[in-house]
């Protein structure tokens, strides 16, 4: 009973843990009326993932919440209010990827100039470590689906094409954490919720820094080939220290919505 009690409690933190999530990227400005993030269902983290009903990030409450299937993106409950047109994404990613917890979908445009080109998008700073050294993939829905698709990732063939963007670069290597998507945003990875909303914020930073030294350095070019970027064992030593920080900005973030 107690154990049954403690799951329901878990869940019931879930929901809530996943509307704030919603709602620090849209005080943030990384998801405006769209975008979303999600988490895998802890009563079946290995066939459903929760994500809130069609609806603007900032006003997603527990309640909003809904459990999708992993296999094909369908609600687990065929009475649910209608989802997001593009859950693929996700569904697809979990179901890829089974170190993957939490899954950001946003179309910042902070971000986009650097899914447009190969400007590259590498970690300036300490709190962004978790990109690496080296530059994320650029997802062109274009490439597989031809020129005439509206961007949106519509269906499953379309998520399983973006989720394989995120295969880990070498077999003992994590899922790739994100992924730049040509003309429309970014999809990243993490192995928690919090983790998501910690990457998915220094994501931005990162690039309104990177968009800053470009300016000051007279273009991308001469920044790219001028400034001394975190190494890869930069990174990764940074990005483990990170990990344990994840819980503080969260409760900063979460502050900040009270207010
Ligand atoms: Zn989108």
């Amino acid at each position: 009973m107690a154990q049954t009690d403690s799951n329901a409690d878990y869940y019931t933190q879930c929901l809530q843990d996943l509307s704030l999530a919603s709602r620090i990227l849209a005080h943030h400005g990384i998801v405006d009326g769209f975008g979303h993030v999600s988490c895998r269902d802890p009563r079946s983290p290995k066939d459903h993932y929760l994500l809130s009903r069609n609806l603007a990030p900032a006003l997603v409450k527990p309640e909003d919440i809904v459990a999708w299937r992993i296999a094909d993106a369908e609600p687990v409950d065929p009475n649910s209010p209608r989802g997001f047109l593009e859950r693929c994404i996700h569904s697809e990613i979990y179901r890829q990827f089974e170190d993957v917890e939490a899954v950001v979908h946003f179309h910042s445009p902070d971000i986009i100039p650097f899914g447009l080109m190969p400007i590259p998008f590498r970690a300036v700073f300490h709190m962004a470590s978790f990109l690496g050294a080296e530059s994320p993939p650029i997802f062109d829905i274009g490439d597989a689906f031809g020129p005439g698709t509206d961007m949106l990732i519509r269906n499953t063939a379309h998520g399983a094409a973006l989720a394989a963007t995120f295969a880990p670069s070498a077999p003992s290597s994590p899922t790739r954490a994100l992924v730049l998507m040509r003309g429309h945003g970014a999809t990243l990875t993490a192995t928690s919720l919090k983790l998501g909303i910690f990457r998915a914020v220094y994501t931005q930073i990162n690039a309104r820094i990177l968009t800053s030294l470009s300016a000051l350095a007279g273009g991308a070019q001469n920044a790219v080939q001028g400034a001394r970027f975190l190494t890869s064992e930069e990174c990764e030593a940074s990005a483990a220290t990170n990990a344990g920080q994840v819980t503080r900005a969260w409760d900063v973030w979460c502050g900040e919505l009270e207010n």
